[in-house]
């Protein structure tokens, strides 16, 4: 066939470990025979982080906003063992979080489901999307211990210190502890829109809950925000495609989501979401399954994998052993900023392209030919279980394009 041509670059972000080589394969064996592909390439492995004391990062970052679109390759983010393994000239930070501040963004995390592929909870049909918001209350908290006699207040000053308020947060007849928590209205608000925003390109409910009946000004004050621009800004759009956005308390979306067949948008403060999206993607099965979407509040997107570098699997294949590794999240993370390029450029084509590599990946799965992690989950009457390498699995792919 003739390759299918791109107009504008896709941000490529290529990273470490056993992704780092499941991303040079993908391409070879699923892309670049069938597009022309054309990508500003950056290379966030880990050396070159160190080589270029990471301005490789906000770099990629800072293209993502000149383009709009960006694939990544999951990375490594350093600790100590890392340093050493390394020889890192210092601790580098994440590069999801150098890119997340720069773009301002909302991560939202989608599970990718097979027939075949059972979730632990049965009654979820279709994803439940998960959106964490990235910023304030515990994460960047203040805190102390308190000593037996000793009170705590809130107090609150203008900006030359002087003192407005004050409010007794308890007075301490033992030890104990307190904590001071901390979040934005422009950052509630952005992420509010980032959300109804998803919600409508992706034709979604939203569900959001915090607990506004014991927090009365603090989680009441998400609640009013997300009301507020709910009505002002959505309302109408959202019931011009027969969807609605719901909010009630936190217990209360626990319970409904559990009972619920999925296929709705979970909003989630910053904790209930880093607590929550880990039980989503545990239920729905493998973390290769997962994806994750960074989207700004201007539409710019970085489409990834939820998954780390799998170093485990990367050492085995260091030693030449094979590994049985899934690159379906990797996969999807490739078509979904292909998706989004064809659609942004009108470029058809090559968005059908993505839906196409979606299908096939989808395909080999449900015929039973799958990598280790999805052995022990997969169950579909008369279809026999293959369990393949991680190239092979390509390969699987390929034929079925
Ligand atoms: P991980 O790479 O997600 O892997 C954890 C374990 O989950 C693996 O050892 C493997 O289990 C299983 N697994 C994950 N993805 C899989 C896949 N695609 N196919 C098959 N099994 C899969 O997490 P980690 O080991 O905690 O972190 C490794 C490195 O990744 C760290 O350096 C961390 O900083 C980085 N990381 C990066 C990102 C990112 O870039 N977004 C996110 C998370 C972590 P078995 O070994 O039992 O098969
Ligand atoms: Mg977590």
């Amino acid at each position: 066939m003739k390759k299918i041509e791109m107009t504008t670059p896709l941000v490529e972000m290529d990273g470490d470990e056993m992704t780092r080589v499941l991303w040079q394969w993908i391409k070879e064996i699923l892309i670049t025979p069938y597009v022309n592909l054309k990508t500003e390439y950056y290379d966030l492995g880990l050396a070159n982080r160190d080589k270029t004391d990471d301005k490789i990062t906000i770099e990629s970052a800072e293209a993502t906003k000149k383009y709009g679109v960006a694939v990544k390759c999951a990375t490594i983010t350093p600790n100590a063992q890392r340093v050493e393994e390394y020889k890192l000239k210092k601790m580098w930070k994440s590069p999801n979080g150098t890119i997340r501040r720069i773009l301002d963004g909302t991560v939202f995390r989608a599970p990718i489901i097979a027939d075949g592929i059972r979730p632990y909870v049965p009654g979820w049909k279709k994803p439940i999307i998960l959106a964490r918001h990235a910023y304030g209350d515990i994460y960047n908290a203040v805190e102390d211990r308190v000593n037996a006699g000793e009170n705590a207040y809130l107090v609150i000053c203008d900006k030359d210190g002087k003192e407005i308020r004050r409010r007794l947060v308890h007075e301490f007849s033992g030890g104990g502890i307190v904590q001071g928590v901390h979040n934005l209205d422009a950052s509630v608000s952005a992420f509010a829109r980032s959300c109804f925003n998803y919600a409508l390109e992706n034709n979604l409910d939203v569900w959001f809950g915090a607990k506004d009946t014991i927090s009365k000004i603090y989680d009441h004050r998400f609640k009013d925000i997300f009301n507020e621009i709910y009505e002002a800004e959505y309302r109408q759009k959202f019931e011009k495609i027969g969807k609605y956005f719901m909010y009630t308390l936190i217990d209360d979306v626990v319970a409904r989501v559990m009972r619920s067949e999925g296929g709705m948008l979970w909003v989630c403060k910053n904790y209930d979401g880093d607590v929550m999206s880990d039980m989503v993607a545990t239920a729905y099965g493998s973390l290769g399954m997962m994806t994750s979407v960074l989207v700004s509040p201007d539409g710019k997107y970085e489409f990834e994998a939820a998954h780390g570098t799998v170093t485990r699997h990367y050492y085995r294949h260091l030693k030449g052993e094979e590994t049985s590794t899934n690159s379906v999240a990797t996969i999807f993370a490739w078509t979904g900023a292909l998706s989004k390029r064809g659609e942004l450029d009108g470029n058809k084509e090559l968005a059908e392209f993505a839906k196409c590599l979606e299908k096939a990946t989808l395909k080999t799965i449900e015929e039973g030919y799958i990598t280790g992690d999805l052995i022990p989950l997969f169950k579909r009457e008369g279809v026999t279980v293959n369990k393949l390498n991680s190239k092979e699995f390509l390969y699987e792919i390929a034929k079925r394009i």
